[in-house]
């Protein structure tokens, strides 16, 4: 397994990164962030997604509870009825963040729950119980989907669970056995997913529309586009990496639930809702959500503006249009001051494909073309006139005529 932190960080893939270290924070504090990362085979998201298990924070549940109970909420069949003293004599536990995984060809016995044959079965001391499923057992975790296009698919009725699971908040999950009553619990997760829109059966959004809406965070991954990244990626493959690596995130739910949104702020979300036609106010919940925790990792308790201007294009992505994308981003460049703009611009030098530095005009549109090219979406704007002020072919010598490369920027 490769270390989160050492993985290499380029901008096809930082966005991610950002993406995922939002959703554990908010998962930590109890609030799930949704994400799905989108990309070719090969561009390295599940690495990334399954790597950062090894950064997870910590949880305290009641002691041996599969379902893990919060010892100041429990919810489970066996401990939701239980007075405060008993709770207290059952005593608590410390675990790792669950992080489960569901393959796209799993049983729907297994996701939600069955019955429990061992305890069926005892000779001493026979009971009808039920063995808790994959989302149960993730309860305040993060279950991961891999290649949830097919999924959706092959098991429509594994597609209904995870709705039901990624609904309201906290969503839920009901457990149906033969014989036994049936059994609903609240659960808490976070889902992650992953899918490559260009192979079979398609795009999440054109397999199950409604499944592909309910994840809060989309990441387009794009592959390395420097020879440089590539190398240091050949030499960490090969042992040789010497790469320092990225800081291990620190998860302060504490400090997550002390941020706070200013109301210029709000407002200003709330007008991009009505100038941008976002479909579902669920998209700007998880904006303000996502800004949140985006000020949080940065160690600020006030959201401002450079945490909106981070956390729009993950959220907006798959909920409007890509030309109102492009609107929207600018118009929250257009409220940073000038200073800030460049600092923006200075501190993500590479950002990912979808950080669009902050430029005017046609220099702007130009460079959002330049950065669709890289993801290898049909560029609305393509970058072909040269910078330079024209001159007759006549006036050039001929070493001039044909120049070779292709960067235009100035
Ligand atoms: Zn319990």
């Amino acid at each position: 397994m490769k270390q989160y932190c050492q993985l290499v960080r380029h901008p096809g893939n930082q966005a991610l990164f950002l993406a995922a270290e939002l959703s554990i924070l908010a998962a930590s504090a109890g609030q799930p962030l949704h994400l799905h990362a989108e990309g070719l085979r090969g561009t390295g998201k599940t690495s990334v997604l399954r790597a950062a298990r090894q950064v997870l924070p910590r949880l305290e549940r009641v002691r041996g509870c599969l379902y893990n109970c919060d010892p100041e909420n429990p919810h489970c069949p066996e401990h939701r009825g239980l007075d405060a003293r008993s709770l207290v004599s059952l005593g608590t536990e410390v675990i790792p963040m669950p992080f489960l995984e569901i393959s796209h060809a799993a049983k729907v016995g297994t996701v939600v729950g069955s019955i429990d044959l061992a305890r069926l079965t005892n000779p001493s001391r026979p009971a009808a119980a039920l063995l808790p499923g994959t989302i149960p057992q993730a309860h305040r975790g993060i279950i991961f989907v891999d290649e949830i296009n097919r999924l959706a698919e092959t098991s429509p009725e594994l597609a209904d669970i995870l709705l039901d699971a990624m609904g309201t908040r906290p969503g839920r999950v009901q457990v149906e056995e033969a014989g036994l009553p049936v059994v609903e619990l609240p659960v808490q997760v976070t889902v992650w997913a992953a899918s490559n829109p260009d192979e079979d059966p398609g795009p999440l959004e054109d397999v199950r529309r409604q499944l592909a809406d309910r994840f809060d965070l989309r990441v387009a991954m794009g592959r390395p586009a420097q020879a440089e990244v590539v190398e240091q990626m050949l030499r960490a493959a090969d042992g040789v990496g010497t790469h320092p690596g990225a800081p291990r995130p620190e998860f302060d739910h504490a400090a997550f639930a002390g941020t706070f949104l200013p109301d210029h702020l709000r407002r200003l979300i709330a007008g991009l809702y009505v100038r941008f036609s976002v479909e579902s106010l669920r998209g700007v919940e998880a904006l303000q959500l996502a800004a949140r925790a985006c000020a949080a990792l940065g160690g600020r308790a006030e959201v401002d503006l450079q945490d909106l201007r981070r956390v729009a294009p993950l959220v907006f992505r798959h909920r409007v249009d890509e030309e109102n994308l492009g609107r929207l981003v600018g118009c929250l460049d257009e409220h940073l001051p000038k200073g800030e703009r460049i600092a923006g611009a200075l501190a993500q030098p590479a950002g990912p494909p979808d950080h669009v530095p902050p430029r005017v005009g046609l220099l702007a549109r130009l460079w959002r073309g330049r950065q669709r090219r890289d993801e290898s979406v049909p560029a609305r704007v393509l970058p072909v006139a040269p910078w330079a002020r024209a001159r007759p072919l006549r006036e050039l010598p001929p070493e001039e005529w044909v120049r070779p490369g292709d960067d235009l920027r100035p």
